[in-house]
């Protein structure tokens, strides 16, 4: 899907790469992330010299879980895409990619793949001031209240939560 036909590029120079790739696509692979609408990838490939240079933009929605109180959350994600390849081997983990040796047509799945990986936050929360689960008894604060008493909690943190009453 995310492939540039290199024969095609020398001759004309550039050319556009528009995909929307829908959950549930191969490219997801074994990605750890959970798109719930297709990701929208918006290309355009330049023949620079003997380099091409691919620049442009995209944007998808993920489902991610509140890392307080588990509930799935939307996150939107938007970012700037800039690839560069050469020809001949590249340094790993470098910013030049390397064109490939065999073939006229270059894949951007993996790189487009990285994109979504470094893009996706780590963690969220459903909303600032989410309660969170109840480490005892488990009950979302959020919804409800439980007769959990917080003299099993750590007193460690005792004056910060006095801090945080105070302010
Ligand atoms: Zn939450
Ligand atoms: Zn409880």
């Amino acid at each position: 899907m995310l492939r540039i036909d290199l024969d095609r590029l020398r001759r004309a120079g550039r050319t556009r790469l528009d995909a929307d790739i829908p959950p549930g696509d191969p490219f997801w692979g074994d990605l750890d992330v959970f798109p719930r609408a297709p990701l929208a990838v918006r290309l355009e490939a330049q023949q620079a010299g003997e380099d091409v240079v691919v620049r442009g933009e995209m944007r998808g929605t993920f489902t991610m879980a509140c890392r307080r109180c588990l509930e799935p959350v939307a996150v939107k994600i938007e970012e700037e895409i800039g690839l560069l390849y050469r020809e001949g081997e590249q340094e790993e983990d470098g910013e030049v990619l390397s064109l490939p040796e065999k073939g006229t047509e270059l894949d951007l799945g993996d790189p487009i793949r990285e994109h979504v990986l470094l893009a996706v936050p780590r963690f969220v929360n459903c909303r600032e001031d989410c309660k969170g689960l109840c480490p005892q008894c488990g009950i979302d604060r959020n919804k409800g209240t439980c007769a959990c008493t917080e003299e099993e909690t750590d007193d460690r943190w005792a004056p910060l939560r006095r801090l945080k009453k105070d302010a």
